[in-house]
């Protein structure tokens, strides 16, 4: 057999393949949808099915303010380390690999690193970040290591029916307020490493395995109301109604014109919630509430993009005599993964001879968070027919096998490198 070498080391795939079927039940509902909301019992399940794991390796367990999950090789070492890792929670009736991938890739690439007895010059970290999927505004866990988190944000945060963060942590013996001691400084960390799916179509009708993230899309979420009157339905005349709904109509057919005249080809605006008041069927809509999610990874289209969708409602709004308002839900700045970080990936890659697809990341990941604070690298692995946040979520065995290998590699030499 020929010797194990950092340069041909492998992860173990069969015991990969076993946390991840192991995982998948934790929080598994009849629906097939797994259900590890953020701080739910079964998400608390998660975390400690992951403390097991550690705990009967010899890697060092511990866990921060944030409530994140760490394990760590060398933890006398004064060293920054190189973090590898992504979140555990998931999304209501959600996919086995979402975010869990990330990690179970991670705490596998430890293990390996430690069993050969490898020390590199940096030490390793696996992380589990708390609340990836924002079920209270997040990414919680993600900003609390950067430091990016203050005690009014920690007891305002509440999920969609009305349930505190602050709440929630308390019941399961958790300090919120010991969410500000989770954050890091700068120079305790090297670099951070995610391996995520796809979560998109594009790697999957490519057939190709691995897409090597270049940077974050940016976002903002606005939350707009269109106001009229509500009205008898029978009674008024149709020339005499200002029906909220059809303002919203006509800004819907609007958008993609707004994104061909000033957004590009990455540009994507979703309405993905609406709610008509009164909300009767005998009644003319008097107020529309919707949500606008718009996307692009460069910072001065998503700004022109914002003025283009303010001026068309409030255009339509004139025109239709509705009053229109909105609050911004959420704004995210597009950040580029680290170019050191990058390509040492995609050196990697090359040297195992794996065909690579280079492309931005739409979806918000902790990575996204990370590299406001450290130097950021991400592969991606295709998701089958695009489908994610769903039981449907599929990724093949090979292209997770794949994806892990290159994970480990590229670990390697991120934590060698000066
Ligand atoms: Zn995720």
């Amino acid at each position: 057999m020929p010797q194990t070498t950092t340069r041909n080391l492998t992860v173990n795939f069969d015991r990969l393949r076993d946390d991840i079927q192991q995982l998948a039940a934790v929080g598994r509902h009849e629906d097939h949808g797994i259900y590890r909301m953020a701080f739910t019992d079964e998400d608390m399940e998660g975390r400690d099915w992951l403390r097991d794991q550690i705990e009967s390796t010899e890697l060092h367990y511990y866990r921060d303010g944030a409530a994140n999950v760490f394990a760590r090789t060398d933890p006398d070492s004064d060293q920054p380390t190189v973090i590898i890792g992504s979140h555990l929670d998931t999304v209501p009736a959600g996919g086995h690999l979402d975010g869990a991938l990330g990690v179970l890739v991670g705490l596998e690439c430890l293990r390996r690193i430690h069993e050969e007895g490898i020390t590199t010059r940096y030490p390793l970290e696996l992380v589990a970040f708390s609340d990836e999927e924002g079920r209270f505004g997040g990414p919680f866990g993600s900003q609390a290591l950067c430091g990016e988190l203050n005690p009014e944000g920690i007891y305002t945060a509440v999920d969609l029916n009305g349930i505190y963060l602050s709440e929630v942590m308390q019941q399961h013996g958790l300090d919120p307020m010991e969410a500000l001691q989770a954050r890091r400084s700068p120079d305790s960390v090297h670099a951070y490493l995610e391996v995520h799916i796809e979560q998109g179509p594009v790697l999957d009708n490519l057939h190709c395995s691995i897409g090597l993230v270049t940077g974050f899309t940016g976002l903002f979420k606005w939350f707009i109301r269109l106001k009229g009157k509500a009205d008898h339905a029978g009674t008024t005349p149709m020339n005499m109604r200002t029906d909220a709904l059809g303002g919203l109509s006509e800004f819907s057919t609007e958008i993609p014109r707004i994104l061909e005249e000033n957004g590009s080809d990455n540009s994507v605006a979703t309405i993905g919630k609406i709610d008509l008041f009164p909300g009767t069927a005998n009644t003319v809509p008097g107020e529309v509430e919707f949500s606008l999610d718009v996307r692009d990874p460069n910072v001065d289209i998503l700004a022109e993009l914002a003025l283009a969708f303010r001026k068309a409602l409030s255009a339509i709004a004139r025109r239709r005599n509705l009053m229109f308002e909105f609050d911004i839900l959420s704004e995210l700045e597009p950040s580029p993964c680290h170019p050191e970080i990058y390509n040492t990936i995609k050196r990697a890659a090359e040297q195992m001879d794996l065909p690579y697809h280079e492309m931005p990341s739409g979806a918000v990941h902790d990575a996204q968070i990370l590299s406001h604070f450290t130097r950021v690298g991400m592969i991606f692995v295709p998701s089958k027919d695009g489908r994610s946040h769903s039981p449907a979520e599929w990724t093949h065995w090979e292209d997770i096998e794949t994806g892990a290998n290159l994970a480990l590699q590229s670990l390697l030499t991120i934590a060698e490198a000066e």
